[in-house]
């Protein structure tokens, strides 16, 4: 695969926002047919992440990801028309010197039916693996290949669940109140919109997102709520991790920590990319407490990342308001003297303004 092909190919992995999430019946269910079609005892659904193959569900199988370098559905995925069978890996010259062969769980027999996007990316497979050596008849081949169709019907399900959330509640935001965005709205093309207002790396709102939501918006929803906290996170020595690692590692920890902000927050909080590697988030309705609770959550789900080049952590510094009583640029100034004391303080470590 050419580099631009497996760029455009992890991007695509990406887009799904299915990595590291929670295991989930549905996917299991269908490692449970795979598995029991093909009678085999390990059946996998495998991510092939940029350096690792990650699994959304597994049967059989105590590890939740193990190195691309020695994943069979790294092989798989070259060929996203077709099912790979090895039939005995000890025979094959590409596996049989595989860690996965020579010891646990001792790779005989693998069959894999690749996941394949509408664009024609394979982002991993549905698979199954035995320890001893066999073959899979024509029926269950195609049984494999359906149970990957299924499995992206429910990444594509998912996808569009989640994109649904997020403009929906962007949406109520922007037409609370904003009469006058609202009419830009009519004559402009929404896609387009969304487009501008949104980061093109992690898929945050950006600071032009930020201040389209505007004053309007953003006091009247403040208005309704009360009290409401401000956060601003910045990444810890980030400039050392591009100087040591490369840019292109520089953003994909960007992306990381995105991942763990999106999946932290609440329904009616937002977070914006607000610069390089600094980020703000918007809890309306969340008094200084809450607020704490949910950027050190976000602060220990970043440092407990395994997958980045090297360990990553960020600072932070939250302040509350009051709508209708506080400025809102004294609130953020507020928050961000905060963050400026947990720098200070050491770094990897949240801080509350002081009163
Ligand atoms: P500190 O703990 O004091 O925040 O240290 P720092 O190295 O993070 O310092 P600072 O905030 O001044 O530097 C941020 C660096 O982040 C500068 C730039 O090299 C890097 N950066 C900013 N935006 C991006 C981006 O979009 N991608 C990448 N890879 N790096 C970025
Ligand atoms: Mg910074
Ligand atoms: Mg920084």
């Amino acid at each position: 695969m050419s580099g631009a092909a497996e760029l455009a190919r992890i991007e695509a992995l990406q887009r799904y926002r299915v990595l590291d999430t929670l295991p989930e019946a549905a996917y299991e269910d269908l490692v449970l047919l795979a598995a029991s079609i093909c009678r085999a005892p390990i059946a996998l659904v495998s991510l092939v992440d940029e350096g690792r193959q990650w699994f959304k569900a597994r049967l059989g199988l105590d590890v939740d990801q193990t190195p691309r370098s020695i994943s069979f559905c790294d092989h798989a995925i070259r060929n996203p028309g077709e099912v790979m069978v090895v039939a005995d890996a000890t025979r094959d010259a590409r596996f049989a010197g595989n860690p996965l062969v020579t010891g646990a769980p001792n790779i005989r027999f693998y069959a894999g039916a690749p996941l394949v996007t509408d664009e024609g990316h394979a982002l991993g497979t549905i698979c199954v693996i035995d320890d001893k050596p066999r073959g899979l008849d024509e029926a269950a081949r195609a049984a494999l290949s359906a149970l990957s169709r299924q499995v992206m019907r429910l990444f594509e399900a998912r996808q569009r669940n989640l994109e649904l959330q997020r403009l929906a509640a962007e949406r109520e935001l922007m037409t609370h109140g904003m009469i006058e965005y609202q009419r830009q709205l009519e004559v402009e093309n929404a896609g387009l919109v969304v487009e501008a207002s949104h980061d093109a790396l992690t898929g945050l709102l950006n600071r032009s997102g930020l201040e389209k939501l505007g004053g309007a918006a953003m006091t009247a929803k403040w208005l309704a709520s009360g009290v409401y906290s401000v956060a601003v996170l910045d990444l810890d020595h980030f400039k050392r991790i591009n100087d040591t690692h490369g840019h292109a590692a520089g953003d994909e920890a960007i992306r990381a920590v995105a991942t763990e902000i999106r999946r932290n927050i609440r329904g009616g909080d937002i977070a914006v990319r607000y610069g390089g590697e600094e980020f703000l988030l918007l809890m309306p309705g969340t008094p200084m407490a809450g607020a704490m609770t949910v950027t050190d959550r976000i602060r220990l789900s970043v440092a407990a990342r395994d997958d980045l080049k090297e360990p990553l952590t960020l600072s932070g510094g939250i302040a509350c308001g009051t709508s209708g009583l506080d400025d809102p640029e004294a609130v953020f100034r507020a928050a961000d003297q905060a963050l400026y004391r947990a720098k200070r303080g050491g770094r990897n470590q949240i801080q509350a303004a002081e009163d």
